[in-house]
Parts: C-alpha cells; sequence; structure tokens
C-alpha cells in the first residue's frame, strides 16, 4: 500500500518521504526538449512530494556512445539534481535474470521461437488483445521445442500470462485499463526485455512514483501486472503529455533547433529553455527551483505542447 497522499504539496518544504521518484532516458542521442520537459516533470513531483529522486542509463538498447554523458548534463545544467549514483541496467543483469527465474519456476515463461515477421503474419489470439502476440508457441510440446531449438532458432522467453489485461490508476488519466499479452521477457539475443528490466529496477531503487510521457501509457498494465507477479509493489504512475512538431507528431531531432545544446547555440540560454518548459506547464519560473515553489500539479495543461522550434524560446511567449 502506498504511504504517499495522492496530492503533491505544492512547495520544495514537503515532508521527507520513503519513496522516489525517477528519470530513465535511453542514451539513444542528445534529450530533446519534450524529454527535458518530462524529466523537470519527474522531478517536480518526486520533489514536491519530499520523495528521492533517482536517475536510471536504460543502456539495454540503442546506444549510442557518449549519449548518457550528455542527457545528464544536460538535465544538471536545467538544474534538476538526484539522489545516490546513477543506475545503469547494464550492470543490472543478474536481477533481471533472478526475476526471470522466479517466473520460470512458478511455470509462467515459455520459449518463442517466431520471427518479427511471422508475429506479425499471425492473426491476433481470438480473444486477446489488439496486436498481442498470437501464443503460436505457447502450446509447443517438448519434442516441437527441441525441433525449433535444433534447428537453430533464437528462442525468446515470454510471460505466460494468465489473464489479459490489467487495471492502474494514473494520477492524470485516472482509471485505465490495458493489455496483458505473453509480452517477451528476455529476447532472442538473450537481453532481458525492456518491459521487465523496468519493474525490476523501479522496485529494487524504491521507485514509488513513475512520472513518464504518456506514449507509455499503454504499456503500463503489462508492467504493473508483472510487478503483481513478482510481489513487487506497484508505484503511482503520472504519465505527461508529450510534446509534439506542428504536423502532431512527437517530437524529434528532425524538428530542428529542439536539444539545449541547439538552443544555446541559437542564442537561448539555459533561463529561456526552463521558462520556456515552465511556460508550457503553465508556470513562469526561469529556474527548476523557482518551477518548485509554484508547482501544482492540478495546474497542469491535460494537453500536448506544440512546439515550433524554429525561433528563439526567448520570444516565444504565448502561454
Ligand atoms: N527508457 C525509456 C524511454 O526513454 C523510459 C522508460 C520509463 O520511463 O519507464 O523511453
Amino acid at each position: 500500500m502506498s504511504i504517499v497522499p495522492d496530492t503533491a504539496a505544492p512547495n520544495s518544504a514537503a515532508p521527507r518521504l520513503g519513496g522516489a521518484g525517477r528519470y530513465a532516458p535511453s542514451p539513444s542521442g542528445d534529450l530533446h526538449l519534450g524529454n527535458l520537459r518530462t524529466a523537470l516533470l519527474a522531478w517536480l513531483f518526486a520533489r514536491s512530494t519530499g520523495r528521492r529522486f533517482a536517475l536510471r542509463v536504460d543502456d539495454l538498447d540503442r546506444v549510442r556512445p557518449g549519449a548518457a554523458k550528455r542527457q545528464l548534463d544536460d538535465l544538471a545544467r536545467i538544474g534538476l539534481d538526484w539522489d545516490g549514483p546513477v543506475v545503469r541496467q547494464s550492470d543490472r543483469m543478474p536481477h533481471y535474470q533472478a526475476a526471470i527465474d522466479r517466473l520460470t519456476e512458478a511455470g509462467l515463461t515459455y520459449e518463442c521461437f517466431c520471427t518479427r515477421r511471422e508475429i506479425q503474419q499471425a492473426a491476433t489470439a481470438p480473444h486477446g488483445p489488439m496486436g498481442a502476440y498470437p501464443g503460436t508457441c505457447r502450446g509447443l510440446s517438448a519434442g516441437e521445442r527441441d525441433r525449433c531449438r535444433v534447428s537453430g532458432r533464437p528462442a525468446a522467453l515470454r510471460l505466460r500470462a494468465p489473464r489479459t489485461d490489467f487495471e492502474i490508476t494514473d494520477r492524470l488519466h485516472g482509471r485505465y485499463r490495458g493489455p496483458v499479452d505473453d509480452v517477451v521477457l528476455r529476447r532472442g539475443d538473450g537481453v532481458p526485455a525492456y518491459n521487465l528490466a523496468v519493474v525490476v529496477d523501479d522496485a529494487d531503487m524504491g521507485v514509488d512514483q513513475v512520472v513518464r510521457g504518456d506514449d507509455l501509457l499503454s504499456s503500463t498494465p503489462r508492467q504493473a501486472y508483472l510487478a503483481t507477479l513478482l510481489g513487487l509493489p506497484v508505484p503511482q504512475y503520472v504519465h505527461v503529455p508529450l510534446v509534439l512538431n506542428r504536423t502532431g507528431q512527437r517530437l524529434a531531432k528532425r524538428d530542428g533547433a529542439v536539444t539545449l545544446a541547439d538552443r544555446l547555440a541559437l542564442g537561448d540560454s539555459v533561463g529561456d529553455v526552463v521558462a520556456a518548459l515552465a511556460r508550457s506547464l503553465g508556470f513562469d519560473g526561469r529556474t527548476a527551483a523557482e518551477l518548485l515553489d509554484e508547482f501544482d500539479p492540478a495546474r497542469l495543461p491535460h494537453g500536448p505542447w506544440v512546439l515550433e522550434p524554429d525561433g528563439l524560446l526567448q520570444l516565444d511567449r504565448c502561454p
């Protein structure tokens, strides 16, 4: 049961509670304004509720050399601080394996030999959620599995999900019911899958508040259900609106001057960038600390921020 009140106290002197919030970037490149805004929100939610704030580098996939360091530098430059050493997923392999072993011992995993193409071509199971794995390898006999292994096909390990949906509660979205399928726990190349790693990490890091972009809301019932199967607490979720480009797509590097370095090169200051992020959230601060003093989750906009990144942010005074 969570000991954390649902309402964040809108000031920086909130009493210290036991839990933690976190930000967990994938080091695939520089953070853009959308990532920085989500990180700022994760920090604000954590700090305004007296939580620790942790950083984790999700480096099981898509690592670009030097990106993690630049990401951490940018987070510090916009005024975020964090507690304890930065956690790296690549250092935590034995923890993921231990969780997989527990699920396997409980009879909750099976090997899957399907290729991505086969999964795309197969129809979704008649009563399964849309887009879910159709369960092709769920019922393989021991002999069939042996034949697949001998043929040299790399096997992924999937959850034998005992149910097809699960409900979570999100601070901004309310009750949300979404699909739980036979999610991949360990990929065919032996790397633990994101949905498993994130659940194991958050629990080990004492994270009881997950603030992240709302593009991840639909994966959350799977993760929360995995946590319950592993006997781990389900954190409080806050899925925040994304930053979109002018055509309504998720902001990306190709949209122009969208990283902190790009903005500084154009003549914006770090304060201009933080002020623009603050304005997009309905606040006036020019530093993370000022923003923390005025932060009130009830005032947050519910829709995305549409960004036209060409001009200087200091001139972009629209609410
Ligand atoms: N590393 C993931 C990403 O950058 C985020 C994971 C999470 O916040 O749960 O998309």
